[in-house]
């Protein structure tokens, strides 16, 4: 049987005033952050730019997500060669994303990208995508200039996909939809380790309901949470963290905004009208000692994700 698959288009409104992630590539910085045997995080400076990731075995290496363009895909393989004696055979992409894909070009065609089939079938629109993730880029235009092809991931999977990179397995997940329809964790058993991308951040940090809507996410969050035993959890963007908290987090965090989002429908809020008064919850809050612009970034896209979540409950009643 073939996938299922979802021929979805990202939100392309925002609201009122919203200021997103900046994820200019200007001043990026990546340190490993060793967390187990051959396991490294490539944490960014500053966030929420890209996190990443080098997985390595005794026969080859997997890097997770190719940055944002050829320069930052360059730098990220110059790390993973430092990091290792073993060649990289793989890159794994958690989302399609141009922020995690743009890079993909600049991999030697030796390197195999995997991915979820369904983050496979959303990169068909690469000027589409420039476009919207070129409001990230915060007045970089020259940021896109060279990408030019959008490769996409060689090998595909619909819900797992098991690589052995030497003494080294890694798992690759696709839970069901979150941010996007095909979000992929990346795992790495050997360590509990998990890449989560923009399906899940450190607990306390607002998702972005870009592609989706509460209910789906939590059976998504729900499934995650059943299958995987996670320590600890690189995010595609802010902070590491635990992974427990995070997950129990995320789901309690859309299950507050469904509830909060239908009651404003119930009452006859519009939808400008229900951004403003689905306030922040107390739940929301970045970690301690996060940047300032985290927490700013937190509130803009909690508002995004009540505009979402809207949206989905509105689309609902409809007959
Ligand atoms: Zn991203």
């Amino acid at each position: 049987m073939r996938p299922s698959v979802v021929h979805s288009r990202e939100i392309q409104d925002r609201p009122v005033g919203y200021a997103g992630p900046n994820l200019d590539p200007t001043g990026l910085t990546l340190t490993p952050e060793q967390l187990g045997r051959g396991v490294y995080a490539l944490v960014a400076a500053p966030p929420p730019k890209d996190n990443g990731g080098v997985i390595v075995g005794s026969r080859s290496a997997l890097v997770v997500d190719a940055g944002v363009n050829e320069e930052i895909a360059r730098l990220i393989q110059r790390i993973a060669t430092d990091l290792s004696s073993v060649p990289v055979r793989y890159l794994a992409n958690t989302t399609y994303h141009g922020d995690h894909t743009f890079g993909n070009a600049a991999f030697s065609d030796d390197v195999i990208i995997l991915s979820s089939y369904q983050n496979r079938v959303s990169m068909t629109d690469l000027e589409g995508e420039k476009r919207i993730r070129s409001g990230n880029m915060y007045g970089n235009d020259a940021a896109f200039r060279n990408v030019t092809v959008w490769r996409k991931p060689d090998i595909t999977f619909e819900r797992f996909l098991c690589v052995d990179l030497g003494d080294q397995e890694v798992e690759l997940w696709h839970f069901g939809p979150g941010n996007a329809p095909g979000d992929t964790i990346v795992y790495a058993p050997g360590a509990q380790v998990a890449w989560t991308g923009n399906f899940l951040g450190h607990a306390g940090v607002a998702p972005m309901l870009l592609e989706g809507s509460p209910e789906p996410y939590i059976r998504s969050l729900d499934a995650m949470k059943e299958t995987l035993d996670v320590e600890t959890i690189v995010p595609g963007h802010g902070p590491l963290g635990p992974a427990r908290p995070a997950i129990d987090w995320m789901i309690a965090y859309n299950q507050w905004l469904l509830e909060a989002v239908r009651k404003r429908i119930t009452a006859g809020d519009s939808e400008a009208e229900a951004i403003e008064q689905v306030a922040p919850p107390d739940m929301l809050s970045v970690p301690p000692g996060a940047p300032p612009q985290l927490a700013r970034l937190n509130v803009n896209m909690h508002r995004l994700d009540v505009m979402a979540t809207y949206r989905a409950l509105a689309a609902e009643r409809k007959p």
